[in-house]
């Protein structure tokens, strides 16, 4: 037990305690004691009359390191950034995208300039579309800059409720994979918002074998199959003064899956892997590191029982660079199934989500973590931290490693030369 008021404190010489009155004025985690409060905590200092009220929207503070700060304006190898959306289909029912009509939010014209500085030789854009819409992203991205951009197809969940939906879906993606589609691309969609009336009813599991065609028809076309399945595990838990992402929930309650309406965090994590399992010819990128960055023994087990699993680091640097040591044993155990991905998303869209607002500074960030030493930086370009309140260091990766997770592990997946 520590005693409020040693007493050898309370005996203090004269000499002692005059030393202690004159250093009162120094710097508050050295501060002596102020003695003389009869009882009280000598260690205590005086509060203020009036508490100081600050809202922590309001705190943004700036951290006071003096360390090297390294720019690093271009990649060491040009870059596939697997991960943007610069398309998005038009129509969504309660979180499920529905119909063919597309909205665009960037076209090459603005893009490739960007691309230029910011030495990115592809952008592959996850969210293509189906049917005629999948036609017209390919036809204004893949058509006017060949080899820069590569389009995804998504699954056609407005056919979900037909008896023959599983052959529909297969259909789908082999027209998608004839007319020029990279891969397929799942957004949790799957198992957090399809249902079984589409947008009502009960949710569809993540491993329903409904969709086994769609997963068997990507293997036999080796298109790969991106999927973002879950959150982070903070969006599961209460949005309270315990939770480290309370900000970035208050400011997206819909991100929230906490409660018993809807599947656990591990529930989902669990019925991906029996879908990655059942069929090991299709190859799975497991979207921002499998939603399992805050947990990397967890997704380094996965990736140990299934040699068809790929990671990428979209969106989840704020994850691996507060955890730099472990990041980097990752990086160096996975080097040849890391994928670069930002998520990026062009403003307007972008500037409500800071960690993937398409931009140079996003680019530059992404470089510098993955290329210096430099220690606590901000992972996004925002005020406040947008992901939790911390900040990242940089894995130094050598440059084997960084040319594989860049570009070769991504041209070899896409069927790109390398
Ligand atoms: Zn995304």
């Amino acid at each position: 037990m520590i005693h409020a008021n040693p007493p050898h404190q309370r005996r203090l010489d004269p000499e002692r305690r005059r030393v202690l009155t004159v250093a009162r004025g120094g710097c508050g985690c050295c501060a002596p004691p102020m003695l003389g409060g009869g009882g009280k905590n000598p260690l205590q200092t005086a509060p203020a009359a009036r508490p100081a009220e600050l809202r922590l929207s309001d705190f943004q503070p700036r951290s006071m390191l003096h360390v090297p700060v390294t720019r690093v304006e271009k990649p060491a190898f040009p870059v596939i950034d697997v991960h943007t959306h610069l398309s998005w289909m038009s129509e969504t029912r309660n979180g499920v995208s529905l119909g063919e009509a597309m909205s665009y939010f960037a076209d090459p014209a603005e893009l490739l300039p960007l691309m230029d500085r910011k030495g990115i030789r592809t952008m592959v854009n996850l969210t293509g579309g189906t049917g005629r819409g999948l036609e017209e992203t390919i036809a204004r991205f893949d058509a006017v800059a060949p080899g820069r951009f590569r389009t995804m197809t998504e699954p056609s969940f407005e056919q979900f409720t037909e008896s023959d939906y599983p052959r529909l879906q297969a259909e789908a993606i082999e027209h998608a994979h004839r007319i020029g589609a990279a891969g397929l691309k799942l957004l949790k969609t799957l198992g957090l918002y399809l249902r079984e009336g589409i947008d009502q009813g009960e949710l569809v599991g993540v491993d329903d074998a409904r969709f086994a065609p769609m997963w068997e028809t990507c293997a036999a076309l080796k298109m790969p199959v991106f999927i973002h399945t879950s959150d982070p595990e903070a969006f599961f838990l209460p949005g309270n003064n315990s939770n480290e992402r309370y900000e970035e929930l208050a400011r997206h309650p819909d991100w929230s899956f906490y409660g018993p309406e809807y599947p656990s965090h591990r529930d989902l994590l669990s019925a991906r892997d029996r879908v990655i399992a059942r069929h090991p010819e299709t190859t799975f990128v497991l979207m921002h590191v499998g939603n399992q960055a805050e947990d990397l023994a967890a997704i380094a087990q996965c990736m140990e029982r299934h040699p068809n699993v790929h990671v990428d680091i979209s969106a989840r640097i704020s994850e691996l660079g507060r955890q730099p040591r472990a990041a980097r044993r990752f990086f160096e155990r996975y080097q040849d199934r890391i994928l670069f991905g930002t998520d990026a998303v062009p403003a307007p869209y972008g500037n409500d989500v800071p960690q993937q607002l398409l931009g140079d500074e996003l680019y530059e960030i992404y470089y510098r973590f993955l290329e210096t030493e430099d220690e606590y930086f901000d992972y996004a370009p925002a005020a406040v931290p947008p992901q939790g309140r911390w900040s990242i260091y940089g894995v130094g990766l050598p440059q084997e490693i960084l040319r594989k997770i860049y570009h070769d592990n991504a041209a070899r997946l896409l069927g790109m030369d390398r």
